[in-house]
């Protein structure tokens, strides 16, 4: 493998999938399957791709730029807080939307992996937009760490209705409590 296009004392480690040039770890970032390099044209391919295949472990967040990895959960939902600058953003479309926190409200949290899957299932069902955090605070007990989700302030109450007939195992934020906890 040569030698990066940005570092020329660095090695390559490959080469980007889009415009085929080489480089160093740091100047790629990481596809669902390749890699791509940091110009413009090739983040725009890697997007492309990434509304096809879903979003890969690692990503620019699109407001602050920074390098963000992904867990599983926001990698499927195509829906992630960013850790530096708090931005959510939705990748559910193309281009990406960069949503304020503020205009989301806490509708619940539980720890019951169960109840993750049958809410999910059931906002999605009602086209509700949320997100769901599952990997903050990871400073405590990673496995007291409910998973939180936040709804679209102007949804909260349709969200509650749809999930009321649903037997969920809430912890600690009960669904009848205003947005508290959001940072
Ligand atoms: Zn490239
Ligand atoms: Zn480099
Ligand atoms: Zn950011």
């Amino acid at each position: 493998m040569r030698n990066c296009v940005n570092h020329p004392d660095v090695k390559a480690i490959s080469t980007c999938h889009n415009c085929a040039r080489p480089f160093c770890a740091s100047c790629l970032v990481e596809g669902g399957e390749y890699y791509y390099c940091k110009e413009p044209a090739c983040q725009e391919a890697l997007k492309t791709s990434m509304a096809i295949d879903g979003l890969p472990p690692r990503l620019l967040c699109p407001n602050c730029s920074s390098d963000l990895e992904l867990t599983k959960a926001e990698r499927e939902s195509r829906k992630f807080r960013c850790s530096d600058c708090d931005a959510l953003v939705d990748y559910t479309v193309n281009p990406p939307h960069v949503k304020k926190h503020e205009e989301y409200a806490l509708l619940l949290a539980t720890r019951n992996e169960g109840d993750v899957a049958v809410i999910k299932s059931v906002l999605d069902d009602l086209e509700i937009d949320y997100f769901v955090f599952d990997e903050y605070f990871m400073v405590l007990d990673p496995l007291i760490q409910p998973t939180r989700f936040y709804v679209l302030k102007s949804q909260v109450e349709r969200a509650k209705l749809g999930l009321k007939d649903f037997k969920v195992h809430l912890l600690g934020v009960s669904m009848n409590s205003g947005p508290e906890g959001v940072e």
